[in-house]
């Protein structure tokens, strides 16, 4: 039997036409199937390939995911564009090694979800107010722009801007940063970032009227003005990413953020 694929590209003309040749590539020896396909192929930025993981969302068990970045950054993605077609013989030849990557869970009572890069809590005009539990011990009330939990994969991504640490994405466990927080003798909050363990639970107590949950290339405004509880958790939903060619993670980290390394 064939196997599925599908490419998921952006819109940027180099997209498209790398998406075209795919297509024509492997017509012969794999089969297009947008809604059960076994490969992804993500062609654009680490945006496309986060929209292509949340296309998917209800079925990582049965999919990899790969990426050729056109443009940008593309720290998710193992190839460029000009190396498209080694990517194509690579893949027809079949050896790939797979990594997976726990997504976060965020639940509550308004959106629940699972995120590759971070799970996010966040108010931008006026504060947010509300208590930090951690493993159900409360930590602080936290007064400030919102929190920011990060998987070691997403390390690189919002959390890097916020001053986070960079942490190898074989290892297990949530990076909790708060944003913008006012830190005085009435709302003092840890301001450091905290890595947290795999099975610790953060959950979060308050009114959050006005503040954007989500996370990823997703989220949703909270309208109600009651108090709630907003729970993160590192998941054992995985996404799998399939590498046809070897890619050391310092090498990454040096070419994408190291001024002169390409
Ligand atoms: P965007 O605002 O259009 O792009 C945000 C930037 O983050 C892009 O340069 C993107 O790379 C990069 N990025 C995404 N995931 C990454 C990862 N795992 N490692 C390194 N860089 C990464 O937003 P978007 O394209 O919809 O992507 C959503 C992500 O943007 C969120 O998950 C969040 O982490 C990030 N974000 C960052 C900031 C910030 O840094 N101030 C603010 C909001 C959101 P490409 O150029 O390759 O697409």
């Amino acid at each position: 039997m064939k196997n599925t694929y599908f490419v998921y590209a952006n819109s940027n003309p180099l997209s498209q036409e790398i998406k075209e040749k795919i297509l024509v590539s492997l017509k012969d020896d794999y089969v297009l199937d947008e809604e059960n396909p076994s490969l992804v192929i993500s062609v654009g930025g680490d945006g496309t390939f986060l929209r292509a993981v949340r296309k998917y969302i209800d079925k990582l068990d049965n999919i990899v995911f790969t990426g050729i970045k056109t443009g940008k950054l593309g720290f998710l993605c193992d190839f460029s564009s000009d190396e498209y077609q080694t990517f194509i013989s690579l893949l027809k030849d079949g050896k790939c090694n797979i990594s997976s990557h726990r997504l976060v869970s965020l639940k509550s009572p308004y959106f629940s979800s699972y995120f590759v890069n971070e799970a996010r809590v966040e108010k931008i005009f006026d504060t947010l107010t509300c208590d930090l539990y951690i493993n159900d011990e409360k930590i602080e009330t936290f007064r400030g722009n919102g929190f920011n939990v990060a998987t070691s994969l997403g390390s690189t991504a919002y959390n890097r801007s916020l001053g986070g640490p960079l942490i190898h994405p074989d290892i297990e466990g949530l990076i909790l940063g708060e944003i913008a927080p006012i830190n005085h003798n009435v709302y003092g909050s840890i301001t450091s970032f905290v890595l947290l363990r795999k099975d610790d639970k953060i959950t979060l107590k308050g009114n959050f009227k006005g503040t954007f949950i989500g996370g990823d290339t997703v989220y949703q405004t909270i309208n109600d003005d009651i108090n709630s509880e907003i729970v993160i958790t590192l998941s054992d939903k995985k996404v799998q990413f399939a590498h046809f060619k070897e890619m050391r993670y310092y090498d990454k980290l040096k070419m994408s953020y190291v001024k002169g390394s390409k």
